[in-house]
């Protein structure tokens, strides 16, 4: 079988045609550009997109907290960074995931039956089904065994 070659337009070596990706719309069927300088000239693209999706989720984020917060239900960490959403137990709509994308909450309209927790009290929880901290205005877990 032959090998079909072409030129890359972007740095004008000779490069065997499977070293291009398929474009319908160009009339050989592939890109004009390596696969090699396709990628590169797609990086500053992609960092656009990625940045713009992080500003996106963070706001998201800070509606969700601000909601079912704004402080740790706990500690009452008010510190953004630290802060995620968990649902409650004892309240706990029974389809909610336990830790809730604040996606899925703004979806749903902000249901009841989650509250925020840093992340501290939050693994805390988990692994151990207490905090030490013992819960300021927070209901629905059990103290230490030794506070
Ligand atoms: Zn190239
Ligand atoms: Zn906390
Ligand atoms: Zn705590």
């Amino acid at each position: 079988m032959e090998i079909q070659y072409k030129r890359c337009c972007t740095c004008a070596s000779k490069q065997p045609i499977t070293e291009f990706y398929r474009l319908k719309s160009s009339p050989d069927g592939r890109y004009p550009n390596c696969i090699l300088c396709y990628r590169k000239s797609r990086v500053p693209q992609k960092k656009a997109i990625k940045a713009g999706r992080r500003k996106w989720e963070r706001k998201i984020r800070e509606e969700a907290i601000a909601y079912y917060g704004p402080n740790c239900a706990c500690c009452l960490e008010g510190q953004f960074e630290f802060l995620s959403i968990r649902r409650i137990e004892d309240n706990a709509p029974v389809e909610g995931p336990h830790t809730p994308d604040p996606y899925w909450l703004k979806r749903k309209g902000w249901p009841d039956g989650f509250h925020v927790l840093c992340h501290n009290c939050h693994h805390t929880l988990n692994r151990y089904g207490y905090c030490p901290h013992g819960g300021i205005g927070f209901k629905g877990y059990p103290q230490s065994p030794t506070a």
